[in-house]
């Protein structure tokens, strides 16, 4: 039996109009899909399929925690999750995205496997900043950050400053940009202690 088997819904097999589905994603549904925005979490995911004349309309429920870095001190944290998100599927030659959460799917085939959309789901509804509750973040290695962060706000010339403010700067913290190496060899340090 392959990884995904059980998340592949075989819509032109379904004996009612409405059918539902339940799957529990655990770390080890992470670890299969094997994507580097989520590696760790524990999500009860609920599927509805619902017949229609010309589409099958699926509206998926998710409800659950993963686990990610915290924006503030770099440590693992618990973001709890709750996404509900709706996807029309319709047969026709080949697989295509439509767009407007509508996917083609093969007439000879008849089914889709829901694995990839359940964990597309789960990432976009992690909030863009995720940082722990107040008070709860990693001590040692927020006072290491807030040292370097005094310090290079201190180096800052006042050009480098306006070009900040201006927003002609991308910040660090937008996710497309590799942690500072110096921050890297900090949080190493810590964990090594
Ligand atoms: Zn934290």
């Amino acid at each position: 039996m392959g990884k995904f088997d059980e998340y592949n819904i075989d819509l032109k097999g379904l004996q009612t109009d409405t059918s539902e589905f339940e799957f529990q994603l655990d770390s080890l549904f992470f670890t299969h899909i094997d994507a580097p925005e989520i590696q760790k979490g524990n999500i009860q995911a609920k599927l509805k399929v619902v017949r229609q004349s010309q589409a099958f309309e699926l509206t998926f429920h998710c409800e659950g925690y993963v686990i990610v870095q915290c924006d503030r001190c770099l440590d693992e944290m618990e973001q709890s999750i709750t996404a509900h998100d709706k996807l029309k599927v319709k047969f026709g030659d080949k697989y295509a995205d439509e767009g407007d959460d509508i996917v083609i799917i093969p007439e000879s085939e008849g089914a889709i496997n829901v694995a990839w959309f359940l964990y597309e789901f789960i990432v976009l509804a992690v909030p863009m900043k995720h940082v722990h509750p107040v008070g709860k973040c990693n001590k040692s290695m927020t006072g290491q950050l807030r040292k370097h962060l005094v310090t290079s706000d201190e180096e800052m010339s006042d050009e480098e400053t306006s070009a900040v403010e201006d927003g002609s700067v991308e910040e660090e913290s937008n996710g497309q940009q590799p942690i500072d190496p110096r921050w890297e060899g900090l949080k190493e340090i810590i964990d090594n202690n």
